[in-house]
C-alpha cells in the first residue's frame, strides 16, 4: 500500500523500557518499508513529557513499565486529551491485559515476539488509518457543532413557539420562547409552578385531547395549519391569546414520518385588529342602516299628509272654478306632485341602500309606455319651446316583460332633467334593440338633449347620491342630486347597464341597456279588461278601519266614484264593536297602526276562536304606507288575507277588493 517513495517521514515513538526489546524494534522498523523517525522513552513521565512536545503517528506502549503499567499511561494520555493511536506490545499469555487496554483506548495490539518489519509497517499503516478517520470525524462533528449552533441562534432569534414532538407524542425540543410563552401560559391558567417540567406540557390535561389529535393528524403526513386560542384552562376570554399554528411532518431517511415540527405564531394583535375592523364596519352598517330606516320613516310620515293634499287638489280640479282659483288649485297641485317626487326619491334611495328594492315582472307594451311618457312631457317642453320626438325602432317587439314602473321611473328621471337642463333645441328618446338572443332582448333607450352639458370631470360624479354636476345647481335649477344615482341602481338591478356622453354647451345623452324577455299579448287583454271594470261597488259594504281623519276622507272621495259609501271605524276596537253588530259586511280595509288597537291586534281578535264578530273569515285587506317585505309578512301571518300600500293605486285596490269579494266578476 505504501513505498519507499513516500515523502512522508512517519513519527513513531516507542515507550519501553528493556534494551533488547527497543534494539529488536530499532532493527525491525529499519527494515520496515516506510521512513520513519523512531524516538524512544524508558518510562511513562519520559514518555508524557516527549508527547508534549512532539506529534506522533503511533505510539508503540510496552505494557509493562517500571513504576507503573501501560493501561495507567494509557488512561492518563486520553485524559490529557492526546488522542494518538497507541499499539501495545505484550508478552506472551497476556491477552486478558491487551483486551483491557484494547477497551481503554488502544487500537491494537501484538507479541514482542511478533516484532518484525512487516507486522510493524501494518501496524503504522492501519495506525495513519485510523488517526485519519478520527480526524475526519472530528472535523464532522465539529461542523455538526456548528451547524446546530446556527440553527439554534435562528431558532432562540424567533418570538414564535417553534417545537417538536416524536410519534410517541413526546416533546423532544423547543426554543426559548416556547418555553417562555408556555409558562407564561401556564402562570395566567393558574398553573403556579416554580419549575415547569416541559416534558409534562403535551399531556396537560385540558390541551391533551387537541394537541394530541393534530399531532395524529400530522403523523399521517398531512401539513396544515390552524388558528386557536391557546389556554391551559377552560377559559378562553378576549384577553386569551390567538395563535396560528403549522403542523409539519419530519419525515426521516427512509422517507416515513417519525415526529411533528409546530410552528405557531402569536396573531392575538393581528386578530384584535381585526376584530376591531369588523366592529367599525358593523357600527358603519348599523349607523347606515339607521339612517336609510330614518330616511324612510320621514318619507313615509310625510307622503301620508302628502296623499291627502294631492287627492284632495285632484277631487277639487274635477269642480268648476273660476279661472284665477283654478289656476291657484293647479299650482297646489303642481307644488305638491314635485315635493312627492321628492320624498319618493329620498324613499327610493333609502330603500335600494336597504337592499330592499324589489321588481315586477310583467307583461307590459312598450309602444303604450312611450306614448304615456310622451304625454307626460309634451306640455313642458311645448312651453319651453323645445322640440320632443320619441322614435321607436320597427324591431322593438310589441310586448316585453320586465317591470315596467321602474322602466317609467328611469326614463321620467332621464328626460325629466333632460328638459330642466335644457333651454333650446330638441330632445330625443330613441329606443332601439339592443341585442337579441331566443326570448331575451336587450332594449337600448337613449334620451339625448342640446342642453347645458356635464363636464368629462363630473360625468362620473354626477351619477353618486347628492352630487350636481355643478355648485350653483340647485339655486338655478332646483334638484336633490338623487335622481341619477336612484336611476343607476335602478338599472344595475335589472341586470342593466347606463352610460353618459356629453359635451359642454352641446348637450347630453344617457343610454340605457336593460334585458327583459319577450310577452304575451294575451296577458296585456286581461289587465286592459280590470281597468275597464273600475265602476260600480255600490253592492258591497267596506268597513274602512284607519285613524287618519284626512285618510278617511281621501279614501271616502275615491269610494264615492265607485258608487260606494264607505263605513269607517276610527280604530280596531271600533271595527269589532261594528262586525260583532253587524253581518252585512262584506270586506275590511284595515290601517295597521292605530291608536286603542291596532291592525295586527284586530286582525288577531276577528280571526281568534272565541270570537265575537258575526263572520269570522271576513276578507281583510291590510292598508299601510310601508311597503317592506317584512310587514308584508307579519300581516298575512296575523291572518289578515292580503296588502295594499297606501297611497293605494285604485286599480290595484279595486282588483283586489273584487278578488276577495266575488261579487262582481272581473269579465263584463
Ligand atoms: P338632480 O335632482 O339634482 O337633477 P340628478 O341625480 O338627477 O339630480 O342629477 C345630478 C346632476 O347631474 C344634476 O344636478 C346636473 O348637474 C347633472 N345632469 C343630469 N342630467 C343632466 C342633463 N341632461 N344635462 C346636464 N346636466 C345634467
Amino acid at each position: 500500500m505504501n513505498s519507499g517513495t513516500d515523502a512522508h517521514v512517519y513519527q513513531l515513538l516507542l515507550i519501553d523500557d528493556d534494551e533488547v526489546d527497543v534494539i529488536t524494534f530499532q532493527r525491525a522498523i529499519k527494515k520496515a518499508d516506510l521512513a520513519n523517525q523512531v524516538d524512544i522513552c524508558y518510562n511513562a513521565s519520559e514518555a508524557l513529557i516527549q508527547l508534549g512536545t512532539k506529534t506522533y503517528d503511533c505510539i508503540f506502549l510496552d505494557y509493562l513499565l517500571p513504576g507503573t503499567d501501560g493501561l495507567q499511561l494509557l488512561r492518563k494520555l486520553r485524559d490529557m486529551n492526546i488522542n494518538t493511536p497507541v499499539a501495545v506490545m505484550t508478552s506472551q499469555g497476556d491477552e486478558k491485559i491487551a483486551v483491557e487496554m484494547i477497551k481503554n483506548g488502544a487500537f491494537d495490539y501484538f507479541t514482542k515476539n511478533e516484532i518484525n518489519p512487516d507486522k510493524l509497517s501494518k501496524v503504522v499503516f492501519s495506525a495513519v488509518r485510523l488517526w485519519d478517520a478520527e480526524r475526519q470525524r472530528q472535523i464532522a462533528e465539529k461542523q455538526i457543532l456548528e451547524n446546530n449552533s446556527r440553527l439554534n441562534a435562528i431558532l432562540e432569534s424567533t418570538r414564535n413557539l417553534i417545537y417538536a414532538f416524536d410519534k410517541n407524542f413526546n416533546l423532544i425540543s423547543f426554543n426559548s420562547s416556547f418555553k417562555e410563552n408556555i409558562e407564561h401560559l401556564l402562570r395566567l391558567s393558574g398553573f403556579v409552578k416554580a419549575d415547569i417540567n416541559l416534558a409534562d406540557i403535551p399531556l396537560n390535561k385540558e390541551r391533551k385531547e387537541d394537541l394530541i389529535a393534530h399531532i395524529e393528524r400530522c403523523l399521517l403526513g398531512e401539513q396544515f395549519t390552524i388558528l386557536q386560542q391557546l389556554s391551559f384552562s377552560n377559559i378562553r376570554d378576549a384577553e386569551t391569546p390567538w395563535y396560528e399554528t403549522t403542523f409539519n411532518p419530519i419525515v426521516n431517511d427512509l422517507g416515513e414520518v417519525d415526529g411533528v415540527a409546530i410552528y405557531s405564531q402569536d396573531v392575538t394583535e393581528k386578530k384584535k385588529i381585526e376584530q376591531d375592523l369588523l366592529k367599525a364596519k358593523n357600527e358603519a352598517i348599523a349607523a347606515a342602516q339607521t339612517k336609510s330606516e330614518f330616511l324612510s320613516n320621514m318619507s313615509h310620515e310625510i307622503r301620508t299628509p302628502m296623499n291627502a293634499i294631492i287627492g284632495l287638489t285632484e277631487l277639487l280640479l274635477e269642480e268648476e272654478f273660476e279661472a284665477p282659483i283654478l289656476e291657484n288649485v293647479k299650482s297646489i297641485k303642481y307644488s305638491a306632485d314635485n315635493l312627492l317626487v321628492i320624498i319618493n326619491d329620498i324613499l327610493d334611495f333609502s330603500k335600494i341602500e336597504a337592499g330592499k328594492v324589489t321588481f315586477e315582472n310583467i307583461d307590459f307594451d312598450i309602444r303604450h309606455r312611450m306614448a304615456e311618457l310622451r304625454k307626460t312631457f309634451e306640455h313642458r317642453t311645448k312651453e319651453k319651446g323645445i322640440n320632443f320626438s320619441i322614435t321607436i325602432e320597427e324591431a322593438v317587439p310589441e310586448i316585453i316583460k320586465g317591470d315596467p314602473f321602474r322602466l317609467n321611473q328611469i326614463l321620467f328621471n332621464l328626460v325629466g332633467n333632460a328638459i330642466k337642463f335644457t333651454s333650446e333645441g330638441q330632445i330625443s328618446v330613441d329606443v332601439t334593440i339592443g341585442s337579441k338572443k331566443d326570448d331575451k332582448i336587450n332594449l337600448k333607450i337613449a334620451v339625448a338633449d342640446s342642453g347645458i352639458g356635464i363636464p368629462l370631470s363630473q360625468q362620473s360624479k354626477i351619477f353618486e347620491s347628492f352630487t350636481q354636476a355643478n355648485t350653483d345647481t340647485t339655486r338655478k335649477y332646483g334638484g336633490t342630486g338623487l335622481g341619477l344615482a336612484i336611476t343607476k341602481n335602478l338599472v344595475q338591478l335589472q341586470n342593466g347597464v347606463i352610460s353618459i356622453s356629453s359635451e359642454v354647451g352641446k348637450g347630453t345623452t344617457f343610454t340605457v341597456e336593460i334585458p327583459y324577455t319577450l310577452g304575451e299579448i294575451k296577458n296585456i287583454e286581461e289587465n286592459n279588461k280590470k281597468v275597464t271594470t273600475l265602476a260600480d261597488l255600490s253592492s258591497l259594504n267596506i268597513l274602512l278601519v284607519e285613524d287618519n281623519i284626512m285618510n278617511q276622507f281621501v279614501a271616502k272621495q275615491f269610494f264615492k266614484k265607485w258608487k260606494n259609501e264607505l263605513i269607517i271605524a276610527n280604530h280596531g276596537a271600533e271595527a269589532i264593536t261594528i262586525l260583532a253588530a253587524r253581518e252585512d259586511i262584506d270586506l275590511v280595509l284595515m290601517d295597521l297602526q292605530m291608536p286603542e288597537m291596532s291592525g295586527f291586534e284586530a286582525a288577531a281578535v276577528i280571526r281568534g276562536t272565541n270570537t265575537v264578530v258575526k263572520n269570522p273569515n271576513i276578507p281583510i285587506i291590510a292598508l299601510s304606507a310601508d311597503a317592506f317585505l317584512e310587514t308584508r309578512r307579519k300581516v298575512i301571518e296575523a291572518g289578515m288575507n292580503d296588502y295594499v300600500t297606501k297611497p293605494f293605486k285604485p286599480e290595484e285596490l279595486y282588483s283586489k277588493i273584487v278578488k276577495y269579494t266575488q261579487k262582481i266578476s272581473l269579465l263584463e
